[in-house]
């Protein structure tokens, strides 16, 4: 007969069956409570339900496999012989409390329910042995307080209506015996009086329930082992699981475990505690306890709980009695535990511990939450103390948690005790106050009057860009995390709420309205981009200044030591280049060159650009040139000058030119004036240049074949930028780069165009060489498929990843808001391609492209320019393909630096480890 498989782990005294690394199995707290027996901690007994019980028990239909009645029932005995008492038995009766505990933990599943096994019989044997009724009975309605809410009503599938609940009835009751006796709260009642309230709750409990409260210890135990299963399946776990990704096969195992008592007196206690501060992450115990109290108290807030110990008082707590100092051996005895724990986990803890007559048990630890610049002085600091290496230390903190130390966020504190007004998608992170305004104009004007402004549109576009530049922060009726405004804060690292659904913005009234009030202009506003909360009033900020920063540029450095992944940043301001300098970017990976066209000091290249656009002849197209080059050089020497020593890539002009037309009569006179042509003229030319689908239009590479003047202008402003500087001494790098190829002969007729320019740049400063590359963006499917014939003309690829997203998928990405949304609801993708790279498609042809491109040129550059090379995922996966660099917005650098590290590290772990040949 086949043995049968083990159900049960029993934990307690010297040994346990389990341990840390078996959460699979036992869950977090299950395999943690194992651990802690192992190394020689003070646990209460008990055992652990597997996880594949619960599996089994929705395989079967809510039945739980034979084998376990008698594990448990065994597991039991041995419980009850470690603990002296007996489950159930009148006279030592032993109580436990039954706990659940999936692989992570899962806010939302069950609550624990303490107390079990307690009824009118055994607690007389328990008031017996402790002398201590008041204690006793306090327990008792405690267990039915939560029994009857967790069990009968929770995981029976109960929705009670508001304020109808069982626990708010029996609450409600709590509070009239309060009254009756007229004390101060439920501490100071007597064990009569809550002798008195286990029958009201009973009462009560039916009466609510039409149930009674199950007297039997048996039946109750059982009774919370299936809630804590069917509460796997509850509508808070799942929904739970719906956002953080968890299988749902994964399951939650039950842990049942001898009660010890904080309640019993002033020499009781409870609390929790974490290894080091996880706020700050500075290395000193900090935790809470309350005297006389059981289980959550400490974190229900019923009671303000005490400061642990002196060190982490504030002013606040100054005045409260700390554990340190109440109970100075046993908070000695703690301290060394959590040194033990914390050594042993080598990592920061979260411990829950209970003081039952003054003896110390453990009752929980697992590794503490924490925020980013916590987990960033905690890694560092635990790499010099050599608790760990310097790759776990970079593993350890998650992209997200670097990004909270890059821009100012809004007060905890303060976000805490305050409600939103209002949710949208979290476009662009930390946060900002402002005043209200609705137009760009406004915010440039508030702006120029010392003002802090929040920008509140309906959706942005292009001609919004100064506004928002002024802005502190956006806030957009519509659109989503791929949205004008999207894109654009993140590039600037500047706070962004967009398709904030419920408000509806009225530009001309200007008013924002939010169901049933109104924001004027003016109105003050807070926003959490991080999370997408926005929020009535000006809450306080907390600045952030990462270049200030010495834990900040500590930690980059490690990443710096461990990628092999080059990063660059998208620019096109000097300004945002020395920024992302400052953040360790080591080039430009993609400088557009029409941004100067838009914005401030645009006014006049945008004029002649205009001007060149609406030309007829190729010869005033060359005149208008010809005017617009000194404003092009300029613009690309700035920036060639700030990145001295290195790479930037230029990208000659990519959107369709009709972009550039204005709609305004009184422009498009002025531009008439000028080319000295009748208006009738200008408009015929202007509807000349409509298209029907302009993002495949006449853009990229082919301006620069029907128009070659166009190109040669370009790059004749870059060689000569470049020859200038050389002159001066720099070290400039340009590399060109062709938007929009789906051909190499493309590439063919372009590259000719720049080696004549270049040839005559060469002579014109009498130079010998000018170091440069010339490559091609690959964001084109063609492009991919074809990459070796064009890796036969370009030295470098850089993918386009927004465009070649949208040619895969046939989206166009400015029109994806009226169904991508219902798409990712209804998981028909997982998630939004533009903001992930979508690797099994997108990321195929890039693959393609790459073993292409290489295989006719070994050293081809490869690097990515969209929107995708600060997203950690995709750097990672660009990291797997070989790519030499990913480029993002500035803010993006430290977060693709890390990720970079990450994948180096994970490629590390991963890679087959080398097999020692035996002699
Ligand atoms: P959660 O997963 O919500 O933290 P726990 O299972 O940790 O739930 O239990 C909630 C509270 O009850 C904790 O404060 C814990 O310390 C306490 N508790 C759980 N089991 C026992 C026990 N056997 N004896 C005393 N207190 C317990
Ligand atoms: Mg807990
Ligand atoms: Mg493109």
């Amino acid at each position: 007969m086949a043995k049968e498989q083990k159900r049960v782990y029993y934990f307690g005294g010297k040994k346990a069956d389990g341990q840390a690394n078996m959460k699979n199995l036992l869950g977090g707290k299950g395999a943690n409570l194992a651990e802690m027996v192992n190394i020689g901690l003070p646990v209460p007994a008990g055992f652990t339900i597997t996880t594949e019980v619960c599996a089994a028990y929705y395989d079967n239909k809510g039945r739980y496999p034979k084998e376990l009645t008698t594990q448990v029932t065994e597991a039991l005995k041995e419980v009850e012989k470690e603990m002296g008492a007996k489950f159930g038995d009148k006279d030592n009766p032993l109580l436990v409390s039954v706990r659940s505990g999936a692989r992570a933990s899962m806010p939302g599943m069950m609550d624990t329910v303490l107390n079990v096994g307690l009824n009118n019989i055994t607690r007389e044997g328990l008031i017996k042995k402790t002398k201590n009724p008041r204690f006793v009975y306090d327990s008792q309605r405690r267990l039915i307080q939560m029994y009857s809410d967790v069990v009968m009503e929770k995981a029976a599938g109960i929705e009670p209506a508001e304020g109808k609940g069982v626990r708010q009835q029996l609450e409600k009751e709590l509070h009239n015996m309060i009254v009756k006796y007229g004390v101060k709260s439920e501490t100071e009642l007597s064990a009569d009086a809550l002798k008195e309230l286990v029958e009201i709750y009973k009462k009560k409990v039916k009466e609510v329930l039409g149930k009674p409260f199950p007297e039997d210890a048996m039946e109750q135990l059982w009774g919370a082992v299936a809630a804590v299963f069917q509460s796997w399946n509850g509508k808070r776990a799942i929904s739970y699981r719906r956002i953080e990704g968890i299988p749902d096969a994964w399951g939650t195992a039950v842990s049942v475990q001898s009660m010890v008592f904080g309640n019993m007196g002033d020499s009781s206690a409870t609390g929790v505690a974490f290894t080091r501060n996880p706020a700050t992450g500075e290395n000193y115990f900090y935790g809470e306890w309350l005297p006389n109290a059981q289980g959550e108290d400490v974190v229900a807030g019923i009671r303000t709980p005490n400061p642990i110990n002196e060190i982490c008082k504030n002013e606040h707590t100054r005045h409260l009695p700390s554990l340190e100092k109440r109970m100075p051996v046993v908070y000695k005895e703690l301290h060394k535990i959590q040194r033990i724990l914390e050594t042993h986990y080598r990592d920061m803890l979260d411990i829950e511990f209970t003081i039952q007559d003054k003896k110390l048990y453990m009752l929980q630890c697992r590794v503490g939450k924490r925020n980013g610049p916590a987990s960033v002085r905690m890694a560092l600091d635990m790499l010099k103390e050599k608790l760990i290496t310097k790759e776990e230390a970079v593993i350890r903190v998650q992209p997200n948690q670097l990004d909270e130390l890059l821009h100012p966020i809004l007060d905890p504190k303060a976000e805490l005790i305050t409600k939103p007004i209002a949710k949208g998608l979290p476009a662009g992170p930390g946060g900002a106050t402002g005043q209200i305004v609705f137009n760009s104009a406004d915010a440039v004007e508030w702006k120029k009057k010392g003002k802090q402004v929040i920008l509140v549109r309906e959706e942005t576009n292009p001609e919004d860009i100064e506004g928002m530049r002024a802005a502190e922060a956006i806030l957009t009726a519509r659109g989503g995390m791929t949205s004008h405004a999207a894109l654009v804060a993140r590039g600037w690292g500047k706070c962004c709420i967009v398709g904030a659904g419920e408000c509806e913005v009225d530009a001309l009234t200007k008013t924002l309205k939010i169901g049933n009030f109104t924001l004027k202009e003016g109105d003050f506003i807070s926003l959490n981009g991080t999370k997408g909360n926005v929020y009535q009033n000006a809450l306080p900020l907390k600045k952030a200044e990462p270049e200030k920063n010495p834990d900040f540029k500590a930690f980059m450095k490690l990443c710096d030591e461990i990628r092999v992944l080059k990063i660059r940043t998208n620019a096109e301001t000097p300004e945002d280049a020395a920024k992302a300098r400052l953040f360790g970017a080591e080039g430009i990976g993609l400088f557009r060159t029409e941004h100067m066209f838009y914005g401030l000091n645009a006014e006049k290249p945008l004029f002649l650009l205009r001007k060149m656009i609406v030309s007829k002849t190729e010869e005033e197209r060359r005149a208008a040139l010809n005017e617009l080059f000194p404003f092009v050089k300029e613009d690309i020497k700035g920036t060639l000058k700030v990145m001295d020593g290195l790479p930037v890539t230029f990208r000659t002009l990519d959107p369709p030119l009709h972009e550039f037309v204005p709609k305004k009569p009184e422009e498009r006179a002025k531009l008439a004036r000028s080319l000295a042509i009748s208006a009738e003229e200008f408009n015929k030319r202007a509807e000349a240049l409509h298209e029907n689908n302009p993002m495949m239009g006449h853009r990229g590479v082919r301006l620069g074949i029907t128009y070659p003047e166009i190109t040669e202008m370009q790059v004749r402003a870059i060689f000569e930028a470049s020859a200038e500087l050389l002159k001066e001494n720099k070290k400039p790098f340009p590399e060109i780069m062709i938007p929009v190829t789906c051909a190499d002969t493309e590439l063919i007729n372009q590259y000719a165009l720049i080696d004549k320019v270049y040839k005559e740049v060469c002579d014109k400063f009498r130079l010998k060489s000018i170091k440069h590359l010339i490559g091609t963006m690959i964001e084109i499917p063609r492009a991919c498929i074809t990459a070796d014939k064009i890796a036969g003309v370009a030295h470098f690829f850089s993918f386009g990843t927004n465009d070649l997203t949208q040619m895969t998928y046939g989206f166009s990405r400015d029109d994806t808001a009226t169904f991508l949304p219902k798409y990712i609801d209804n998981k028909i993708l997982p998630e939004d391609p533009f903001n992930i790279l979508d690797q099994e498609g997108v990321g195929f042809l890039m693959k393609v492209a790459v073993e292409k491109g290489r295989s006719v040129r070994k050293d081809l550059k490869i690097g990515i320019c969209g929107e995708h090379g600060g997203e950690p995922l995709s750097v990672e996966f660009c990291n797997s393909l070989g790519f030499s660099y990913v480029s993002c917005s500035p803010f993006r650098v430290p977060i693709a630096s890390l990720a970079a590290a990450h994948a180096t590290i994970k490629e590390k772990m991963n890679a087959p480890k080398k097999v020692v040949a035996k002699k």
